[in-house]
Order: structure tokens, then C-alpha cells, then sequence
């Protein structure tokens, strides 16, 4: 069986952001050159999500709306955890949006279901942060 490890680097220059990584992910696993196996996908930062769901800029709009619901960024006061930091809301927001996926491999290609695609869910950026591609088969 052969394994395949990379680190993906983001920073982005807004606080909150969703960004479509299925091309970077895709190239990670052409450099692999596994062909069969099973990809995991994960942000190494407790404040930023890996999901998968539809590229679609409305979509998104509506996630920003719904968690901004869920979690408002305002007033930092409203949360215990800030004090020396005011990103409690980024948190549970990455909570919600999840830590990791999981992708079949499949001739080489990743197995998506229709309209699937892979986004990295930043929600307290303007600092590096990692993604880290973890790929095991033959
Ligand atoms: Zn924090």
C-alpha cells in the first residue's frame, strides 16, 4: 500500500471565506499517483473547516447568513472564550461546518457525487494556515 502526505497553505485576507481547494486536492492526488484508495482531507486549525458540498456563490451567501445567525462575531463580549482573543464565534462555526472529509479514489480520480466539491471554510483569517492531504492505496 502507498501513502501520500502534503500540506496545503492558505491565508486569506478576510476574516471569514470559503474556498473551492478540489484543484489543489486533485493535484495532490496526481502527484500521489495512487490510483485506489481513500483521501482524507482536514484543516489543522481549530477555527477553519474542510467541507464538501456545491460551488455555488449564492450557496455560500447563505452559509455566511446561517452561521452568522448561529454564531454572531458581535459582540466578541457575548463569549467566554474571548478575552485575549475574539474568535469564539469562529469556533463553533468551524463546529458546525465540520473538520474533515473523506473521498473515495477511484481509477485515479476522486469519486464526487454530483455537483460534490471540496471547500476550505476560513473563519478567522488574515494568518497562514494549513490543510493537510492524507491519501492511502496502490
Ligand atoms: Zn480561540
Amino acid at each position: 500500500m502507498k501513502h501520500f502526505r502534503k500540506e496545503l497553505w492558505f491565508e486569506v485576507p478576510t476574516r471569514r471565506a470559503f474556498i473551492n481547494i478540489t484543484p489543489d486536492v486533485e493535484a495532490c492526488l496526481k502527484e500521489s499517483k495512487i490510483k485506489n484508495g481513500l483521501l482524507l482531507c482536514n484543516a489543522m486549525h481549530i477555527t477553519a473547516s474542510v467541507f464538501i458540498n456545491d460551488d455555488e456563490s449564492g450557496l455560500h451567501h447563505d452559509y455566511e447568513v446561517w452561521l452568522e445567525k448561529l454564531a454572531p462575531h458581535e459582540p466578541v463580549s457575548q463569549y467566554h472564550h474571548n478575552g485575549y482573543e475574539d474568535n469564539a464565534d469562529a469556533h463553533m462555526k468551524r463546529q458546525i461546518m465540520g473538520r474533515e472529509v473523506v473521498v473515495a479514489v477511484t481509477d485515479g480520480k476522486l469519486d464526487f457525487g454530483t455537483w460534490e466539491r471540496i471547500f476550505y471554510g476560513e473563519f478567522d483569517g488574515r494568518r497562514k494556515k494549513r490543510v493537510l492531504v492524507k491519501i492511502i492505496g496502490e
